[in-house]
């Protein structure tokens, strides 16, 4: 029989969750280190101590519960996501994904299952990117910290150290002990809403997230000459805007023939005023997708537009590589889903995910749910309660499944 969660009982969690921080539009208000997240941290804590876990919280402020498996030399199985949102969050984003875990500990206790691993449920602290920086607590885990990060300014003014003491946490204590858990978990699983809208165009329930794409963004700088737009004729006109806008729709073009996605996402045109011809314009330009040698196709492809084509300058700001997941997890995935009868798909991730920087150390993997609309970061995010059960049975599953694994 394949052991499956209590649907109700994960709606009541998900409901009593989704009351702390509760905003008028039906979201959530749950910033990092704010007290409406760590009352609804508390929660959890305390329904995890109730199941039997015992519970710490680390210098980043993550909080750890684990249940003793059979075998004392095995590493934990972790699961888990983030209850910290963005100001006027959506209910779904992280939440699920704690209350998925918590799901997967009730049906676990309350079948009298022993596991050969210990079992983490993890509640990764500050997620989202409000303190300046996103994956605080994921990066103290793996030791990815350092004290420019922790000088970072949060969205609302005031440094993320701020925040933290007010947390009552030393951001001092945060960096000596990032990395403390490093290696220490035999596997990471995390379940969480897909945020964008491909598993609701397929129809289909499951995502199987193959790995966390990687991102690379350009500054290209393209130069005219600025003049009086009422008495220069269109003949003897540089608009360094018109010069630009073909790179626009060949950065489209381009990320569609690739099969990545990418984006002009900013536009300066200087000195910017109706009554000038645009002088200079500097674009800001982001590919991202799964594959690195891809990546590096389209960036040769857009470097060589813009400078021996167009005549631009073209600077690379930064890159981050793709982040691929581990196969064994996506496989414990696959035969959950399998065995469960749900449709799936394989897809990457096109945002950062906690899971996605457990996996630089632990192999890791998550499964994503349908967004409705592919909404999300927005109190209209929404996903209907038969995906959320769908995707915590799926969880459940792939852990029950990994742990019988003798390769773990
Ligand atoms: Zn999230």
């Amino acid at each position: 029989m394949t052991l499956r969660v209590d649907g109700d009982r994960l709606a009541e969690d998900f409901a009593a969750l989704a009351g702390f921080g509760a905003s008028d539009g039906g979201g959530v208000t749950r910033v990092a280190y704010s007290a409406a997240d760590q009352e609804a941290r508390d929660w959890i804590d305390g329904e995890l101590e109730a199941l039997g876990l015992a519970v710490t919280r680390d210098a980043a402020g993550n909080s750890i519960g684990l249940l003793a498996g059979a075998d004392p030399d095995l590493d934990p199985i972790a699961v888990g996501s983030h209850t910290d949102s963005v100001p006027d969050g959506g209910r779904y984003d992280g939440a699920l994904g704690v209350v998925a875990g918590l799901a997967c500990v009730r049906a676990i206790r309350e079948e009298g299952i022993a596991l050969r691993h210990p079992l983490a449920l993890v509640n990764f602290q500050s997620e989202e990117a409000t303190m300046g920086a996103a994956t605080i607590g994921s990066r103290a885990f793996v030791g990815d910290l350092d004290r420019k990060l922790i000088g970072s300014t949060a969205f609302d003014g005031l440094s993320l150290s701020t925040h933290l003491r007010r947390a009552g946490l030393d951001p001092e204590r945060l960096l000596a002990e990032a990395g403390a858990w490093d290696g220490r978990f035999a596997a990471f699983l995390e379940l969480h809403v897909e945020q964008g809208a491909v598993l609701e165009e397929c129809a289909v329930p499951i995502g199987i997230v193959q790995g966390v794409v990687g991102i690379r963004r350009y500054r290209i700088n393209c130069h005219g000459v600025a003049n009086h737009a009422g008495t220069t004729p269109m003949d003897q006109r540089l608009d360094a805007l018109v010069g630009a806008a073909p790179l626009v729709t060949f950065v489209r073009d381009l990320a569609i023939s690739l099969g990545i996605v990418g984006t002009v996402g900013n536009v300066r045109v200087l000195p910017g005023s109706a009554n000038v011809i645009p002088g200079r314009v500097e674009l800001d330009v982001e590919f991202r997708g799964g594959d690195q040698a891809t990546l590096l196709r389209a960036e040769e492809g857009l470097r060589a537009k813009a400078e021996d084509d167009l005549g631009m300058e073209f600077t690379a700001v930064s890159a981050k590589p793709p982040q691929a997941f581990a196969e064994p997890v996506l496989q414990a995935f696959e035969r959950a889903a399998e065995e469960l009868g749900l449709g799936r798909t394989r897809l990457w991730s096109g945002a950062g995910h906690d899971a996605g920087v457990i996996a630089t150390t632990t192999p890791a993997a998550m499964v994503f749910v349908p967004s409705k609309d592919g909404i999300s970061h927005s109190p209209d995010e929404f996903t209907d309660h038969s995906y959320c059960v769908a995707g915590t049975n799926v969880l459940l599953q792939a852990l029950i499944g990994l742990d019988a694994l003798r390769s773990f």
